[in-house]
């Protein structure tokens, strides 16, 4: 019966071992174990911070209790870039080993910017022109990659990143009618002066169309320009934007004799010619100067008010070594009124050739001169007081013994000959000629050759030179 006991229990015990065993090693026997706080995958927003939630490890079992080992923690985390990464934790203790990771994934669900006006006006016909920025703070300028696309008075702009992400903007057209005609500017002198037989050549022009924008090239020429032939050419610029909107321009070229004298047939006579301009500066007096620098000639200019937004002209002559002398302010012949109404107006203009010269002047030439009657319709005897008062005063008068008659006529041709038929003979030529005649200007270059090849001087005056008295008839 022992036996039998005996022979039943060595197996139950055998087993009630085995199962002790078992259950040691699988619940009581102390051991490693670690565990991740937080899931076992997460996502991120790029560029965000990220916070890894860590993991905890321990070592110990049921019968003597755990205590927390280290645990250490590598990451291969860019969350500049798009991605997924692992966060790797290991922990150790004595044999034992275990590691648990973490997958983190880096993404982007932010959609670009897109900056532009919310409304635009077009004029009617163009295609809209927009100005438009897209950035995506992963992908960067994303300008070039937005699409658009137009839905009646709408334009919808519409650009992705890399992600997926997208923004789209409405913006609303304003059609107009354009109803401005275009700017045409002409460059260079609007009245230009070519030597008879040079080159001449268009100096250009732009035309600008607030609808149209640059369409200089569209822009008609019409007249021609003979260079071969004196006279003056009217060209005119025509510019129609495509509205029908038109604007034109003119601008005159004058070609100008050129006389050609043998200068071996005429010998040098030593006579002087002053060449004098009343009434400017004025519109053409920049274009005598300039002739008058090419020859190398000195005049006298009797200058006037009269156009103001020439004045600066009268300093420009003076630096060039002419010769500025008082006409008067505003050329009104109420200015015979009386002494005191002359003096006025000779010490305004006094004033202003101050201002341009830096001195006065004591060269002066009355207006229609000191033989003038016109004056007896405003004060008796006025003139024969003021050529004794001025003198008193210090001013040398002028008069002319060579009339242009350019106040007559606006023959160039005329002009050279009265010019030079009065110079003829002469050994003082004090010539009378207005530097606000066009038909003048256009005459000078024949004068100046003329007079240079027939041996005259070209001078300027002084309170000195002679002064071609008229004699005085009120
Ligand atoms: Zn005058």
């Amino acid at each position: 019966m022992k036996k039998r006991i005996l022979m039943i229990s060595i197996p139950a015990l055998c087993v009630l071992l085995a199962v002790g065993v078992f259950a040691y090693q699988k619940w009581l026997s102390p051991r490693l174990s670690l565990e991740l706080n937080g899931a076992e995958a997460c996502v991120v927003e790029v560029f965000s911070e990220y916070q890894d939630d860590g993991a905890n490890a321990y070592y110990g079992g049921r019968l003597f209790g755990f205590q927390p080992v280290d645990v250490s923690e590598r990451d291969d985390l860019d969350l500049s870039k798009l991605g997924t990464y692992t966060v790797e934790y290991t922990s150790r203790y004595k044999d034992f080993t275990l590691s648990a990771i973490r997958k983190v994934r880096v993404v982007d669900t932010t959609p670009p910017t897109l900056d532009c006006p919310d409304e635009i006006t077009v004029y009617e016909g163009k295609q809209p022109q927009i100005e438009y920025t897209a950035i995506d703070e992963y992908d960067g300028d994303l300008t070039g990659q937005v699409q658009s696309e137009r839905e009646g008075d709408v334009l919808i702009l519409r650009v992705s990143d890399s992600s997926g992400n997208t923004v789209e903007h409405r913006v609303t057209i304003h059609m107009i009618p354009d109803t401005e005609p275009p700017v045409l500017t002409l460059l260079g002198e609007v009245e230009c002066f070519v030597r008879q037989g040079e080159e001449w050549s268009e100096p250009g022009y732009t035309a600008l169309d607030q609808a149209d924008g640059d369409i200089s090239a569209q822009v008609r020429v019409e007249g021609e320009v003979t260079p071969d032939l004196t006279g003056t050419y009217l060209l005119t610029y025509t510019v129609t934007d495509a509205a029908g909107n038109s604007t034109q321009a003119e601008r005159t070229v004058t070609v100008y004799p050129h006389l050609t004298v043998s200068t071996s047939t005429v010998p040098a006579n030593g006579a002087v010619v002053y060449l004098t301009f009343d009434d400017g500066p004025g519109s053409y007096t920049a274009r005598l100067l300039d002739l008058l620098d090419e020859y190398e000639a000195k005049a006298t200019f009797f200058v006037t008010g009269q156009f103001t937004g020439y004045l600066d002209l009268i300093g420009d002559a003076f630096s060039r070594g002419h010769t500025i002398g008082v006409h008067t302010l505003t050329h009104d012949f109420a200015i015979y009124s009386s002494v005191s109404d002359y003096f006025a107006d000779l010490g305004a203009m006094e004033e202003i050739v101050k201002e341009q010269t830096g001195s006065y002047t004591d060269v002066i030439r009355f207006p229609g001169g000191s033989s003038n009657t016109v004056s007896k319709n405003y004060c008796e005897g006025i003139m024969s007081r003021l050529v004794g008062m001025v003198e008193e005063q210090g001013y040398s008068y002028f008069d002319w013994n060579v009339s242009s008659g350019d106040t007559s006529t606006t023959d160039p041709d005329e002009i050279f000959r009265n010019v030079t038929q009065g110079i003829a003979g002469k050994q003082a030529s004090v010539v009378l000629m207005h530097d606000i005649k066009p038909a003048t200007i256009e005459a000078i270059p024949r004068i100046l050759d003329w007079c240079l090849e027939n041996g005259y001087t070209l001078a300027p005056l002084s309170a000195a030179s002679p002064t071609a008295h008229h004699g005085v008839q009120n």
